[in-house]
């Protein structure tokens, strides 16, 4: 039997709204960083934050979902372009003292748990992801103690002190064979936060599961109908699909996958064309990778996409070159975890990657997020 927050008897905790003093904040940052450069401005602060990751032995990791701009820089400058996990994992094998995380909270907090001994700094540190605060750890905690039966299973979107009470963290291309291999031990599986990600797995796996009732922001506005109307007009595209995205929109999908897996699927020669249903951030690798090939941002808001501005993730769109070079400068927003908490959420992150070598998935072509 699957339980979710429509399906009683289980009763699941009130989440927190998202506050709309959050988002607008978000917006208004993002404007800011987004903002047109006056005349050599962007090239100036370029200049600048090449000189001083060198002079502070830093290195940038930036997550897909970030603006071309960070994208091409991280790559540039011998950082790294990836999905929170790998982004964590390139900071710890690379020797720079200091990570500047590109992204948001959450993922400076997993650079943060593999690289204590390291300085993690992040453009914003205010940038953060509506299913990390849909999901506090008072409310996980009680529910968690209130199904003492059921194994946790966190997705990597999540804070430390969430991590450090789950039994496994798992990011989106992991998940499946995670609650595969826990069904297979005949264990209930209590699934946090997103609801389309883990119903999607309970569809995948037929496992017993509580469903968080959480969901992203930008991946929760994807409409079926109106990946159906573009898909008439580009009958040969492809539907790549994130599975945070709702059921109808999973079930058009051509191909289902994280951030990594979907710009692998992009790869294929036999396709030329491309709807996708993630954040638009997404295209900088996809066009590097196929410069001719077409990709097209799956509608929002029904008919048409009358709403795309919702494309964008706010927390994503506050990292800009501008804040990247005040924060070198300043060395403010530096990431600190409780040395309790980190050690404690380095246990199911540390599960998840001894799972992942010992079934031999390379992570790395899978990600999250
Ligand atoms: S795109 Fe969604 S899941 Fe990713 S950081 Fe933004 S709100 Fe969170």
């Amino acid at each position: 039997m699957t339980a979710s927050a429509e399906n009683l008897p289980i009763k699941f905790p009130t989440l927190p709204l998202i506050d709309q003093g959050l988002l607008d904040r978000a917006w208004v940052e993002a404007a800011r960083q987004g903002a047109e450069y006056e005349s050599g401005e962007r090239e100036a602060l370029l200049a600048r934050i090449k000189r001083l990751l060198q002079e502070q032995d830093a290195v940038l990791v930036a997550h897909y979902y970030t603006s071309d701009d960070l994208q091409q820089l991280a790559e540039e400058t011998g950082g790294y372009v990836a999905d929170s996990l790998e982004m964590a994992r390139f900071g710890n094998e690379h020797p720079a003292s200091t990570l500047i995380v590109a992204g948001v909270r959450f993922m400076g907090e997993t650079a943060k748990i593999l690289n204590p001994e390291k300085r993690v700094l992040m453009p914003d540190i205010e940038a953060t992801c509506s299913l990390d605060l849909e999901c506090p750890v008072d409310l996980f905690t009680d529910f968690c103690d209130a199904h003492p039966d059921y194994t946790s299973v966190v997705y990597a979107n999540t804070s430390a002190a969430v991590k450090a009470r789950a039994d496994w963290v798992v990011t989106s291309g992991i998940a499946l064979p995670i609650i595969k291999y826990l069904a297979g031990r005949n264990e209930k599986v209590l699934w946090a936060p997103d609801r389309h990600l883990g119903s999607y797995v309970q569809r995948e796996s037929r496992v017993e599961m509580l469903i968080w009732p959480g969901s992203c922001v930008v991946h929760e506005q994807f409409k079926a109908e109106g990946i159906r109307t573009l898909k008439k007009k580009y009958p040969n595209a492809q539907i790549l699909v994130h599975p945070e995205s709702p059921e109808e929109v999973v079930a058009l999908a051509d191909v289902v996958g994280s951030t990594t897996g979907l710009i692998k699927a992009t790869l294929n020669p036999e396709v030329q064309e491309f709807i996708v249903a993630t954040e638009p951030g997404i295209f900088y690798k996809m066009r590097q990778a196929s410069p001719s090939k077409t990709f097209l941002e799956a509608p929002t808001g029904g008919l048409g996409g009358s709403c795309q501005s919702c494309l964008r993730c706010p927390w994503m769109a506050m990292n800009g070159l501008r804040n990247l070079a005040q924060v070198l400068v300043s060395g403010a927003n530096e990431i600190t975890i409780d040395e309790d908490i980190r050690q404690k959420s380095l246990i199911p992150i540390q599960r998840m990657m001894d799972f992942a070598r010992k079934q031999q998935i390379a992570l790395k072509d899978r990600g999250n997020a």
